[in-house]
Formats: C-alpha cells, structure tokens, sequence
C-alpha cells in the first residue's frame, strides 16, 4: 500500500494471483512469473549545466525473457519507484504475450523531472544512463522505447550512445526512434490507434448500434487524441474529451481535430467553442456506450465504479482500473477491454520498428496499419475465446491467455541445466 491506495505493483500481483486460479502451473512456475527476472539499481552522476554534478537514481526490470528479448519504456519521472517498474515490466510480459509478438517484458525509470533539466542535462542523463544499463541492453536482448517523460530524441541519444561504444550503428537497440534513423511509420499513433480497433470489435461483440454509438475519452494526450480521432473517422460520436484540467462535453458530438488544434494554442481543450465544461469525475460517469480512460493509473476504482454508466469501458491507458472496480463492472454487466490487449498496439508496432531494423527494409504506413489490424483482431478474437471458455471477465481471460503462453514457453524450453 502506498498512501493507503494500493500500489500498481501490488494490484498487478492480484490481478496475477486471481488469472492463475484458472491455470495450471508448477508451484514453481508460477513465482518465476510472479516476480521479475533482475532489477538492475544504478547511482549516476551528471554533469549540470552550472557545472555541478548531482547523482541520479535509475532503474532497469527484466520480468520474463522465457519468449524472447525484454521489451519496454523508459519514464522519467519524480515519483518512479523500483515497485512501480516492477509492475509495468510485468504488463509488458503479459502485453506482449497476449498479442502474441516474441518478446518479455521489462521497463526502467529515472527519478528526475525532465521538465527542470536542460536539454543538454537531458541528454548527460540519458548517455549516462544508458551507459549504466548497457549490461542489460541489445537488439537481441532487451530493446526499450519511450514512456512518460521520454520520447524519440531521448531514443535517439540512446541509439547513439550503444552504438558509440560498439563501434557500429546498431539501430535495433530501441525503438521509437525518429523515423529519420530507423524509426517505424506509424509508431507514435500506435497504441491509440489499437485501442480504436479494440473499441469498435467490442462495440461490435457487446452488439452496440454503430449509428449512435457515443464515446468518452479521459485524457487528450498521445494516445487519447488518437483513438478520439480514429473513432470519430470510423462514425463514432466523441461527446466529451478531457485533461489534466478538466473535461468538455457536447451530446451532438466534438471534431476531435479541432479540439486538438484548439489544445495546440490554449495547452488545454478547455475553452474549446461549443461545448460545456466538465469535471474529470464527471466525464467517468457519463452515459456513454463507450468509455475510454486514457490520461493516468487508478481512475475507475471501487468509489466510483457504482456510478460508471458506459456500456463498455476500453482502456488506453495502463492500470485505470482498480481490482475492486473490476469486480463491481463485472457484476454490473459492464464489459472492461483490459490495458493489456487494447493498448497493446504501442508494443506492436514497435515489434515491427524492431523487425524493419533487423531487416534494413522498411515498410510503408498502409503495409504497418493493415499489419496492426490483423494483429489486435487476432489477439481480441483469442482472448474472447478463453472468456467464453472460462467464464471470465476480459481482463482475466487476456491473463490467462498470457500466462499460458509463458508457461508454455518455460515448459518447453525446459529449465537450464
Ligand atoms: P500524454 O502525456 O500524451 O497524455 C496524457 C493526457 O492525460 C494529457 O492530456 C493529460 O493532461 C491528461 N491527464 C493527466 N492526468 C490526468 C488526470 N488526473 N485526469 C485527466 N486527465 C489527465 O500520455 P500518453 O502517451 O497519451 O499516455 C496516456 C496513457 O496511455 C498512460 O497511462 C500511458 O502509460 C498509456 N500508454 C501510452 C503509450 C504510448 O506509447 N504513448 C502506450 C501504451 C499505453
């Protein structure tokens, strides 16, 4: 518990523990996936830009490596912790195993804040830290991207830093790269533009009527102005979206395009022309067909869950939804589309991004889209079989799937020596 909430990591853990009850697995089995591979601690120093050195504290997880190299972001951030590394790593084992691409998961975190460093402090961190890390990090090994805080300079400087002390340039050591130096078309709109697709196949699984099908978006960020534009383009209607700062709502429907225009200039939707201002908490409980919590952890949670009105919750951001929300939606006959499987297509594309690498052969944003596509469908049709199979909620079924897979994978390469 931190703060008297839960902390993600331990709710990843319950989220783990519960799927498991549907699994067989080897008692022993079962803690090597319950808890990470290595953790790798790290003290750096960096040289300011007054001249003064101040020393950093990072972190980088391996979780699971039984289905190939680790796969995950780098945030920089004042309140990482190794908990909370801990637990995205874990998503990511079951992430990329739930849309079945040859990777485990891992994640880091730097406890700094980006915003107070100068660029060229920005990039003495990120060399530096990179540096640190190197021993955990390569193409075939462990591949990061971007995450809170970070973004594709910072992947850049990484790139550049790895392949200085290689000797070659080795483009594959992370994605999220500027398309410029071996970066994947399509990457930065990836992971809302998975959520878009999940969303329509749930609407379409739970029988909702595409013609007045209304959504909410919490969160007008990256991945939540994506999925509001890409369901408004397939004929949704976006009735409210929102910030850090609060929401606005219109029941006719909001271009997100020129809401997003509007964010370029004001920094926020507020003040957007024809439409009224909303509360975050009251954009959560709209009656919408679909709900898409898009901004940060923790948002649905057993205080409000009794109010959500949507009919199906598809979420884009990581950890919105508490366990005890979880019980409470499923009971009340609402169907949550967990993390995992809708946001999913980040990871995808960057799967891809990685692959192009490799290859020295890169694909053009219809051949990547359409790849996209087949892969979300697939992986929403899978995990819709175990729920009808099992009985289960979408959350536990896309864990299970998951879990199997690794198990699967652990079993079969037998365990070392
Ligand atoms: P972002 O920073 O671009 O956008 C976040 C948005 O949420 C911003 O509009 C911000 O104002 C808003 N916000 C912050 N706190 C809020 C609050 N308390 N209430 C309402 N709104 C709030 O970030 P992003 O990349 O769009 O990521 C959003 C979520 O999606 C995160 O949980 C992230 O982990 C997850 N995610 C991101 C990616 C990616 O590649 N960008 C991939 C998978 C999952």
């Amino acid at each position: 518990m931190a703060n008297g909430r839960e902390s993600v990591y331990g709710m990843t853990q319950r989220q783990f523990d519960y799927a498991t009850q549907f699994i067989k697995l080897k008692h022993g089995i079962r803690d090597m996936l319950r808890y990470p591979k290595r953790e790798l601690i790290v003290n750096f120093p960096v040289k300011m830009s007054d001249d003064s050195v101040r020393i950093f504290t990072g972190y980088r997880v391996h979780h699971s490596t039984s289905r190939g190299p680790t796969k995950g972001g780098i945030r920089y951030h004042p309140d990482v912790t190794l908990d909370e590394i801990r637990a995205l790593a874990m998503l990511m084992t079951w992430k990329c195993a739930v849309v079945d691409i040859p990777f485990g998961g891992a994640k880091a975190g730097v406890i700094c804040d980006p915003k107070k460093l100068t660029r060229e402090e920005l990039e003495h961190l990120t060399r530096r830290f990179t540096t640190e890390i190197s021993i955990m990090l390569g193409p075939e090994r462990d591949i990061p991207a971007p995450d809170i805080g970070t973004d594709e300079q910072v992947m850049a400087w990484i790139m550049d830093t790895y392949s200085m002390q290689k000797g070659y340039s080795v483009p594959a050591v992370v994605t999220g790269k500027p398309v410029s130096m071996g970066g994947s078309l399509g990457r930065s709109e990836a992971p809302g533009r998975s959520v878009a697709i999940i969303a329509q196949q749930a609407a379409k699984y739970s029988n909702i009527n595409l013609d007045h099908a209304t959504v909410a978006v919490q969160g007008f960020g990256k991945v939540g102005s994506t999925v509001a534009q890409c369901l408004a383009e397939s004929g949704y209607k976006i009735v409210a979206v929102s910030d850090s700062k609060g929401g606005i709502y219109n029941s006719r429907g909001l271009a997100p395009a020129a809401v997003k225009e509007h964010r370029k200039e004001a920094g926020t939707v507020l003040g957007y022309r024809d439409a009224d201002i909303i509360t975050n908490e009251r954009l959560l409980e709209l009656p919408v067909d679909i709900l898409v919590p898009a901004a940060v952890e923790m948002q649905i949670t057993g205080d409000n869950a009794e109010r959500v009105k949507a009919k199906i919750i598809v979420e884009g951001a990581n950890a919105p939804t508490t366990p005890d929300a979880d019980r409470i939606l499923e009971e009340r006959g609402i169907l949550v589309v967990p993390d995992i499987l809708a946001n999913a297509g980040g990871v995808v594309v960057s799967y891809f991004e990685w692959v192009q690498d490799l290859q020295v052969f890169f694909w053009d944003e219809r051949d990547i889209n359409a790849r996209l596509e087949k892969v979300m469908v697939n992986a929403f049709k899978n995990v819709v079989a175990v729920r009808e199979e099992k009985k289960v909620d979408l959350r536990t079924a896309a864990l299970i799937l998951a879990i199997s897979r690794c198990n699967e994978a652990i079993m079969t390469r037998g365990i070392y020596p």
